[in-house]
This record gives C-alpha cells, structure tokens and sequence, in this order.
C-alpha cells in the first residue's frame, strides 16, 4: 500500500495546527482513493515529544527524523533529510501547509523525489480518471484544475483553512518512528541558504478583536489615500475599528495589527463591513464566525458575496464617500 505522507509544520519547537489540516487532507485522499497508509513526519533536533503529541493527538503513525543540529526550519536541511527519508519509502502523496516554510521547500523537495508539484491545493476531487486538485488563480476569482500526470508521487502545498480536522475521542495512539538522519547539520556549509533567525514583530491586535464592528478594507479601495475613507467610514459606528486584507499590510499600506486572516487576526465582531476584499479562503479563515456580513464590492461574482448577509455592487470608496455625505447632510 502506497504512503501518503504529511510533513508536520513545526515552529519554535511547537506543533502548528494546520498540521491537523493536513492529516484531514490525506484523510481526503485515502477515502477518494479507497486505498493508502497516512504517515506524519516530524524534523526536529529532539523529535520524540513532538512525534509522541502528534501521535496521540491524531492517532496517526509518526516518523521522528532526528536531525542533530537543526534548530528550526531550514529549507536545505528539509529538502535533503526529506528526500533522504522519503526516497526509499515509494508515496503516492506528499502533503504541507502552503505556509512561508511550505511554499519554500515543496518544490525543492519535488525536484529531488522526481515527482510532481501543485501548490495551493484548496480542494481534492476525482473523477473516473483519478484524483483532480483545485488551486484558486486570477485573484481567487477563479479555480484552476489540475491533474498530476500518473504513476509518479505529487508532492501537494495544502491551503490552510480549508480541510477540517475532526478530532475523534477515544483515539487510539499512533505508533513511533524515531530515524537519525546521517548528516551533520550543526554548522552553517549545510547549504547555499542558512536561516539566522526570526524577527518578531510587536504587534497588538486587540483592538480589532474587541470590536463590534469592524469595517475591512481590501484591495478594492484602490489607494492608501482611499483609507482614510475606511477610517471615517469605521468612526460612523461605536465600538469599531479598522480591519484590512494582506496585501494592504505587505505593500506597507497599513500595519499588520489591523490583518484579519489566517496570518492575521481571527474575529467575531457583530457586524464586518469588507469593502474592497474578493474573499479568499485565507481571509475567510479571519472572519468567517461574524454575526453579520456586509460586503461592497464592484465585481458581482466575487466570492465574498457567498458568505455575506448583505451584498453591495459598488464601487467602495464611491459607496463610502456617498455615505459619509449623507450622515454629514443628516447631522447638519
Ligand atoms: C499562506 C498565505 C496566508 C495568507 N494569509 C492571509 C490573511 O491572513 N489575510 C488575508 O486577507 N489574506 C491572506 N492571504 C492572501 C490571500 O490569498 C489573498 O491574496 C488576499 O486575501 C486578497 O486580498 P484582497 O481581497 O484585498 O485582494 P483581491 O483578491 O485582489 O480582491 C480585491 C477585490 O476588490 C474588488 N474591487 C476592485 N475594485 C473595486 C472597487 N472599486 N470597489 C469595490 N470592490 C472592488 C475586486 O472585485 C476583488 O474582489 C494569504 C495567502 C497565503 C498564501
């Protein structure tokens, strides 16, 4: 029976969740393929209380690779003991997050396995042919089909947010694995790239997660100068505050404090207002449990329409401007 493996995202010496995810992907796949054996594989310097939680946390069995000298990710460390470990075991299915240390190393690790790559996979079909996988393009405006040319492994970057873990009770513990790798990986030749260390930005994002009501700008509003608008939009309503896509955060448009998303913050307000946002999944995962969804977007296809309570088909920042004339007209 072939192996679909899962390779747990680890961070600081902690399991992240979307590992989780990744075992209900191959989860997935197993059912689709009515055949298959689910391994999780964990890297670390001292992998045998992360492989023991992971274990018993999804009753999966686990494969700690023992790498003497990793301390945390490291692309080339990860492509070479992966491929090492992974070379003789034939899988059909290699999963990982399409996460900043995912996207990083998947494709690396596909060219050494020889097998194919799709990356941000957000949904897994089949057909009478075989498994199909979905990726979203075009600003999540459309899904792009995709099917691995047969016979060689598929080393798969899952979306996070999409595939949810059922955890079940009375789970019966998965057994463990722990391989040394035969490599030396304590000095810095392990590689062209050596990873430092990570800087953590201060960041405070409570405001945005006591709100009530949270108006989110997207990249719908054009410019930042259009933000104000967002921010005058925002002060209309007590209890309120500032929300904003990614993208609005990486172009430096507006601090990361005020991202809601799976990279962002996860709210609950009563009421978001998203002006300007398409609603990808990744954002979805920030706002997807608010009472109430008002969204204004020009595009009347867009995604975001589907999750929302109240649909608007406007320009945003026309819509904004408009408002504010009429409560400035109102009050005078
Ligand atoms: C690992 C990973 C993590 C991520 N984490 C997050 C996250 O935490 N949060 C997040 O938000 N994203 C996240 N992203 C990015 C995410 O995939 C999307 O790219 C992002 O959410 C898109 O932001 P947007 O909706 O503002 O922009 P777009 O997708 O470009 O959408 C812009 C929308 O504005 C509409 N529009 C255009 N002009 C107007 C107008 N004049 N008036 C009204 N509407 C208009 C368009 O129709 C479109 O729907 C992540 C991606 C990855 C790979």
């Amino acid at each position: 029976m072939k192996h679909i493996l899962v390779i747990a995202e680890i961070f600081e010496e902690m399991i992240r969740p979307v590992t989780w995810e990744l075992v209900a992907a191959a989860r997935r796949i197993m059912d689709l393929e009515n055949s298959g054996l689910i391994k999780i594989i964990t890297l670390s310097d001292d992998p045998l209380s992360l492989a023991d939680k992971i274990a018993e946390q999804t009753g999966v069995d686990v494969i700690g690779l023992k790498i003497p000298g990793c301390m945390g990710y490291d692309s080339d460390v990860y492509k070479q003991a992966l491929s090492w470990l992974i070379k003789n075991m034939e899988p059909s299915h290699i999963l990982t997050a399409h996460t900043s240390q995912g996207r990083d190393f998947a494709p690396g690790l596909a060219i050494r396995l020889k097998a194919a790559s799709i990356s941000g996979v957000n949904k897994i079909k089949s057909d009478h042919k075989g498994l199909i996988y979905s990726r979203s393009v075009l600003s999540n405006n459309q899904n792009m089909i995709l099917r691995p040319v047969p016979g060689i492994p598929v080393v798969l970057t899952i979306m996070p947010g999409i595939f949810k873990f059922d955890a079940h009770e009375n789970i019966k513990k998965g057994q463990m694995d722990i391989f040394e790798a035969p490599f030396d990986f304590g000095s810095d030749s392990s590689g062209s790239i050596c990873h430092k260390r990570i800087i953590k930005k201060a960041c405070e994002n409570k405001v945005l997660k006591q709100a009530d009501i949270i108006v989110s700008a997207g990249r719908g509003i054009g410019e930042k100068e259009n933000l104000e608008k967002i921010f005058q939009f925002a002060k209309c309503f007590s209890f309120s505050a500032v929300g904003a896509s990614r993208p609005l955060v990486d172009t430096g448009w507006i601090g990361y404090e005020h991202q809601v998303g799976i990279t962002g913050a996860v709210v609950t307000p009563k009421l978001y207002i998203a002006c300007g946002i398409s609603g990808s999944s990744q954002h979805l995962a920030g706002m997807k449990d608010t009472q109430f969804v008002v969204s204004i977007n020009s595009n009347p296809h867009a995604p975001i329409f589907r999750h929302s309570d109240f649909c608007i088909v406007e320009d945003a920042v026309e819509f904004i401007q408009a408002f504010l004339k009429c409560k400035a007209d109102r009050e005078y």
